[in-house]
């Protein structure tokens, strides 16, 4: 990485790695192959990027910091392989970098308070990113992956899963950090789907009936669901009345909401 005078901005979700064990098990997993794509979100001080462009063809890193775009420019600017994005992630369109029929691989050590945004802003240009990996409060890595009838399950694991497989991959702890975050964090695997899960005639109506079932979820979905849907047309599609959201899988949560698209 880039050893430099920057101090860390909060603001900007900035938790650089410096811990090169870690640095190292992550690239292990990305399992970079010659002619791959691949696309780095906040770059930072480069702790990955640097890894990343002895093994990547080709790599745009999208940095918001224009102190850290600068240092990156000095920093690696000579080199043609890598393209430096002075843009927020967040408004960044990912679709504009594949060239041909290609698949981007995407990788980011992310700011954790904007994450649920950009993973969502992701999710909608999934059909041309071959997989990606993040480091993210292990809280939200533990929503993405859970299955139903767990504790975290919950409108993030269901709206994620219809995009994405998830695989939790490893926890990695603060001290790896400086500055240090307040939680553990892990790496997680997202592989968007080749073909939808299942079939969800609007995507609104899905966010609208999952939003609801677990906002109040120790309720059972008669009475949280009663002002959207009505029991015997819960019965009709195979759901008990009587359960609670996190016994739903997305496909009970798909055929509630084309019930009432
Ligand atoms: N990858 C580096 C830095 C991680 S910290 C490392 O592992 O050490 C998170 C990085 O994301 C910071 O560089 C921060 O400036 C950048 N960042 C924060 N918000 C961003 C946004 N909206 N778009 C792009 N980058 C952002």
């Amino acid at each position: 990485m880039i050893n430099s005078a920057h101090v860390a901005r909060k603001r900007f979700g900035q938790n650089f790695l410096h811990d090169h064990r870690i640095i190292d098990q992550i690239v292990e997993h990305l399992q970079i192959k010659p002619g791959d794509h691949w696309v780095e979100i906040g770059p930072g001080q480069g702790a990955l990027t640097a890894p990343l462009m002895q093994k990547a063809t080709t790599l745009d890193v999208v940095e918001l910091d224009r102190d850290l775009v600068a240092l990156l420019q000095q920093h690696f600017g000579n080199q043609s392989q890598l393209r430096i994005h002075s843009a927020d992630a967040l408004k960044f369109d990912f679709t504009s970098l594949v060239q041909a029929d290609e698949k981007l691989r995407v990788v980011g050590n992310l700011p954790y308070n904007i994450s649920t945004p950009l993973l969502f802003h992701l999710f909608e240009s999934s059909r041309c990113i071959a997989d990606m990996h993040f480091m993210l409060q292990k809280e939200v890595v533990d929503r993405l992956c859970a299955v139903p009838g767990s504790k975290k399950y919950g409108k993030l694991s269901i709206m994620a899963q219809y995009y994405c497989a998830a695989e939790w991959l490893f926890d990695v702890f603060p001290e790896s950090f400086d500055p240090a975050p307040q939680v553990t964090s892990s790496i997680v695997r997202l592989i968007p789907h080749a073909n939808v899960p299942v079939v969800v005639h609007d995507f609104s109506v899905l966010d609208k009936i999952v939003t609801q079932a677990f906002s109040q979820r120790r309720k059972t979905l008669r009475n949280s669901l009663k002002t959207l849907i009505n029991e015997q047309t819960m019965i009709n599609l195979g759901i008990d009345p009587n359960a609670r959201a996190e016994t739903l899988s997305l496909a009970d949560f798909a055929r509630l909401s084309n019930a009432l698209a």
